[in-house]
């Protein structure tokens, strides 16, 4: 077990959490980034759990939690359901997808500095926080939408976070139309806008090094636009494995906002 303990290095520094990641993948990890001005990073709810906002699949993520809903998380956020069960819909929405308060941490600041620098040319979500924009983050391509933009599924009119949030109506209804507001967000059943599908597989496509960051990698086809990647190194920082942890050339199993900080800290 020495032996283990030596090879691992336990980083404690002020406002740096305990992280067990070898010193070494840390210093390669850097040299990647410094090397690259081609990078994509491709994101989950992962980034955004150290923002206290809970993830699907982590021990205390939305699928463990219990609810006082008779229907599980994957059932509500469905097309179906939406359009059904309306009002559970938007009770279990508003309750636990919206986090209006919510702030960017170190993750997102990390990937929107990394833009302002030349290396990252686009950051691929899966997540519907909005947090990479708030973040200063400019080429984000939302694959599965946004809370922040919401539609009148009747005319069409648009209505931000903060305004159906305010009218606190049980359903949102537009106020032009009667129509019911929908948020701007990819429900089961529901498919990916292509023109975001294209433009994420195109960049992932063209890149030299894809950071995967805080995804299970188990909902598709978002899960799948890893294969596209033809480039020399594929980094993966996901708390827990992944299907695609046999592809990586770098797998870091640890809080993705911690390790940032330390492979920031060497470029
Ligand atoms: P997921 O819940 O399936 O997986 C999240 C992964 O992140 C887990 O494997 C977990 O081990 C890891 N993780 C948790 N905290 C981490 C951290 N601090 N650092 C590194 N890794 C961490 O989420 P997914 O793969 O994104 O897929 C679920 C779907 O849920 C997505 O399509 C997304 O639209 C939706 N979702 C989004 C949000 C959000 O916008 N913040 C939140 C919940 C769910
Ligand atoms: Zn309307």
């Amino acid at each position: 077990m020495k032996l283990e303990e030596d090879k691992e290095m336990r980083i404690n520094q002020k406002g740096v959490e305990d992280i067990m990641v070898d010193d070494n993948v840390i210093k390669n990890f850097a040299d990647i980034i410094s090397k690259n001005n081609n990078i994509v990073v491709f994101t989950g709810a992962g980034v955004s759990t150290e923002s206290n906002i809970p993830d699907f699949r982590s021990e205390d993520g939305l699928y463990k939690q219990k609810q006082k809903y008779t229907y599980r998380p994957e059932q509500i956020i469905s097309h179906s359901f939406w359009k059904n069960r309306t009002e559970i819909f938007y009770d279990y929405y508003f309750n636990n997808m919206v986090y209006k308060d919510a702030k960017p941490n170190y993750s997102h600041v990390s990937i929107a500095e990394l833009e302002k620098m030349g290396k990252v040319k686009a950051v691929v979500t899966q997540n519907i926080d909005g947090l990479h924009q708030n973040s200063g983050s400019k080429n984000v391509l939302e694959l599965h939408g946004s809370v922040e933009r919401n539609y009148c599924i009747s005319c069409g009119q648009y209505y931000d976070l903060q305004t159906i949030l305010d009218k606190g109506e049980k359903i949102p209804i537009c106020e032009k139309c009667s129509g019911i507001i929908k948020p701007d967000v990819v429900l089961y059943e529901e498919e990916l806008n292509q023109k975001v599908m294209q433009a994420a597989i195109k960049a992932i496509r063209q890149a030299d090094v894809l950071i995967v960051m805080g995804t299970s990698l188990s909902v598709y086809p978002a899960a799948g636009l890893v294969d596209y990647f033809k480039g020399k190194s594929l980094v993966l920082i996901n708390k827990s494995t992944t299907p695609y942890d046999k592809k990586a050339n770098l797998i870091i199993h640890e809080k993705a906002g911690e390790v940032m900080k330390f492979v920031m800290a060497l470029i």
